[in-house]
């Protein structure tokens, strides 16, 4: 698993057909069903035509003009994102706006753009299954189950670390595995508290306090954490449980795109497919730096 954003993972199929755009979305589908993602959600086709050939793929976390044009740049023809690009309506997408810039961008360098959002973070090898696994929890399950999904779908995991250990150590192995940004991990609790069950959430996830604190975490790691919801988290119990981790809501989402593009290309080998599946490196976190102590 790759540490930092220097290094982006590229990885080709090697087979003989090429595939289309529509080929993709099956794919993608079988492997992150859209009726996983929650109702508010925006996920899907974006940009494209589903007859459209497909010879390079790029996994990224926001669809930011940056990340687009790095895209375009490395002759991408889709871009899959984890973030939709217009979760809200809009009136029209002219160049004047930063997202009808955007898509002028795709359109013009003719690359597509489809997005698995709260459907790649519910499935199984999704956002937090990813994060879970590489932080080594044990005996998984979601935060919050899938509705209509398998009993192993959902929102968020909780498990248990293979032995338990301090919450600084615990920190300092999240700050280990996660890409570097400028806002570090912030860590509420002592420093040499014990720690064995493990809740996560990649991306935001402070509406989930209920199901950790049901779920017995003595540790909550996720991104976003706001003052009245932490400090509010940090009262209702009487021992401080669960200490929180909060780490940057980018870097905890980007840590899932190395595993999708590899479920992909299984997926483009087994259908015979000669495409390019990459991950992005261009850090889209919108913090540049911190000043601390
Ligand atoms: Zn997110």
């Amino acid at each position: 698993m790759p540490e930092t954003l220097d290094y982006l993972k590229r990885m080709t199929s090697p087979g003989n057909i090429t595939p289309n755009l529509q080929q993709i979305m099956d794919g993608i589908e079988q492997l992150w069903p859209a009726s996983l993602a929650e109702s508010w959600d925006a996920v899907g086709l974006v940009v494209g035509r589903p007859e459209q050939e497909i010879r390079k793929v790029i996994w990224v976390v926001d669809p930011s003009l940056p990340v687009v044009e790095d895209a375009v740049q490395r002759g991408a023809d889709l871009i899959i994102s984890h973030h939709p690009l217009m979760l809200k309506p809009v009136n029209g997408v002219s160049a004047l706006t930063p997202k009808g810039r955007v898509i002028h961008t795709m359109i013009e360098n003719q690359c597509a753009l489809l997005t698995a959002h709260t459907n790649g973070d519910s499935a199984v090898g999704g956002v937090s299954d990813v994060l879970a696994e590489i932080l080594g929890l044990e005996e998984c399950v979601p935060l919050t189950q899938a509705a209509g999904g398998l009993p192993e779908e959902g929102i968020g995991r909780v498990g248990y670390l293979a032995s338990p250990t301090t919450l600084g150590d615990f920190a300092g192995k999240v700050y280990g595995i996660l890409p570097k940004v400028a806002g570090g991990v912030r860590v509420s609790g002592p420093r040499d508290a014990i720690v064995s069950r493990v809740a996560i959430c990649g991306g935001a996830g402070d509406s989930l306090f209920d199901a950790v604190r049901s779920a017995n975490a003595d540790v909550y790691v996720t991104a976003d954490l706001r003052h009245h919801p932490a400090l509010e988290a940090k009262e209702a119990t009487l021992d401080g449980r669960p200490y929180l981790v909060d780490v940057s809501h980018f870097a905890s989402e980007w840590m899932w795109l190395p595993a999708a593009a590899q479920s992909l290309i299984n997926y483009a080998e087994d259908s015979g497919w000669d495409v390019e599946i990459m991950v992005s490196n261009v850090n889209s976190d919108p913090w540049d730096f911190c000043l601390n102590g």
